[in-house]
């Protein structure tokens, strides 16, 4: 049964995913960039070139614990036919050699330490009868080298890593702890990126009791503000919680106020068809909006718009249903690529895998359905084992889920034994890319 679900609703329309996404999307672009200590910095997007001033490493340097040697001396040296040199010093890493290397003459060098002039060559410890000469007590004035290691053995060249004047990383990557590093090497202690977002999260609802507080007879506690911070966190902006507004318009309008020096409002519950959904009117009043149903499962009313300050700036508002679930499912559909938009990224999908259904997944009503799953890999593939109840209330099976295994909206169902593309929430054990 293909569904071509007709019915609207006053100032509604009914879109698809893909139209939803790109009507949001295109109200976002990257900020402005700023400059950030490196380690604050783990996650966001270069906003410049970075260009080397210096060599890595800057000089060149043994990759070994061992002895710096001119090639010359030790040409056909083996452990029956050593060749003796003599320890004329010793260099350690951040030291500077004092002394040259001259014919038959050795030093004792740590990896990381500069090459002493004159040497060309570096020979292990394990190549030299060091271990026996120390073992037998005997002073450190001479060395047996047993194996003839190759001109230029153990060498670092200056600049091996990175040249000065190259460019290390480009505007627009990602920074990882490597990237970081990689920064760190080159002197860095701060770093332009692009700023990170402020998401300023409104619940609303009369039912609602922040966590901590006395639950009355008839009251919820406030899951969505924490599910919904958390998830601006994991993905790098910067939660602003502002708490609960009943539902009256008052207390609306004023919350409101508070979240408009936000790059991105986000409220939850209100938008749907309820007498008490006023978040609707205020937003009306306060900027354009539009409502939409979006035709997905769950997660299918949805408000996006603009809100406007007193003083004429421009606040992106995106209203999520109130249902934990939905809430969460529409983040992750809509707020999650308006934010890495902003935060400079290019890659906004969400990555996904293909796997096996291990149960069938239902689709009454002829909308995308996004099916809590756990994802398996046996034997190199992938299963999906939907997590239990799907109802949009039943925020555990969301818990228990790693994934959202995608039933088309032309389908009636995907059944058991049939293959899923599922959109990762995380990676767990079982699971890798
Ligand atoms: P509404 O959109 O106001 O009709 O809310 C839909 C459902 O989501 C209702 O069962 C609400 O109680 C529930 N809900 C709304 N906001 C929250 C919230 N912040 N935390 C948990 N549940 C909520
Ligand atoms: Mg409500």
């Amino acid at each position: 049964m293909v569904v071509g679900h007709a019915h609207r609703h006053y100032g509604e329309d009914m879109l698809s995913v893909e139209e939803a996404t790109e009507r949001i999307l295109a109200a976002f672009s990257s900020l402005e960039p700023e400059e950030t200590p490196l380690l604050e910095a783990l996650g966001q997007v270069l906003s410049q070139d970075v260009v080397a001033d210096l060599d890595i490493p800057p000089l060149p340097n043994s990759a070994m614990d061992g002895y710096a040697v001119l090639h010359q001396d030790i040409v056909g040296a083996t452990t029956t036919h050593p060749v003796i040199l003599k320890i004329v010093g010793h260099v350690a890493a951040g030291e500077v050699p004092k002394m040259v290397i001259g014919p038959g003459t050795a030093i004792r060098i740590m990896t990381g330490a500069p090459i002493p002039d004159g040497a060309d060559t570096i020979v292990p410890f394990e190549d030299t009868d060091e271990i026996e000469r120390k073992a037998k007590g005997s002073p450190l004035e001479e060395v047996a080298i047993r194996l003839d290691v190759g001109l230029g053995s153990s060498i670092r060249s200056a600049g091996e890593d990175v040249t000065r004047g190259q460019k290390v990383l480009s505007k627009g990557h990602t920074l990882r702890p490597s990237e970081l590093g990689v920064l760190a090497s080159l002197g860095y202690v701060r770093v332009r990126v692009f700023r990170r977002p402020l998401v300023a999260i409104l619940a609303t609802g009369d039912e609602l009791t922040e966590p901590g507080q006395l639950l009355g007879l008839g009251k919820i506690y406030n899951s969505n503000s924490f599910s919904v911070a958390a998830a601006v966190l994991r993905y790098g902006g910067v939660p602003k919680i502002l708490g609960i507004a009943r539902d009256n318009l008052d207390e609306i309008r004023e919350k409101i106020q508070l979240g408009l020096d936000a790059d991105l409002l986000i409220t939850s519950a209100g938008v749907s068809k309820g007498d008490y959904d006023m978040v609707k009117d205020v937003l009306s009043e306060q900027g354009q909006i539009s409502f939409w149903s979006v035709r997905m499962r769950p997660a299918k009313p949805l408000a996006f718009g603009r809100l406007i300050g007193s003083n004429g700036r421009q606040v992106p508002h995106l209203g999520l249903p109130g249902n934990p679930v939905s809430a969460m499912v529409a983040f992750e559909s809509f707020a999650r690529p308006a934010i890495l938009k902003m935060l400079g990224k290019t890659r906004l999908e969400k990555p996904s895998i293909e796997a096996i259904l291990e149960d069938t997944i239902h689709n009454p009503d002829g909308r995308r359905v996004y099916a809590r799953v756990v994802v398996e890999k046996r034997d190199g593939v992938y299963y999906a084992r939907p997590t239990g109840g799907q109802g949009s209330n039943l925020l555990t099976s969301l818990a228990n889920a790693d994934g959202l295994a995608i039933c088309p909206e032309e389908l009636t169902q995907l059944g058991r034994g049939e293959k899923a593309k599922v959109q990762m929430l995380d990676w767990s054990e079982d699971v890798d890319l």
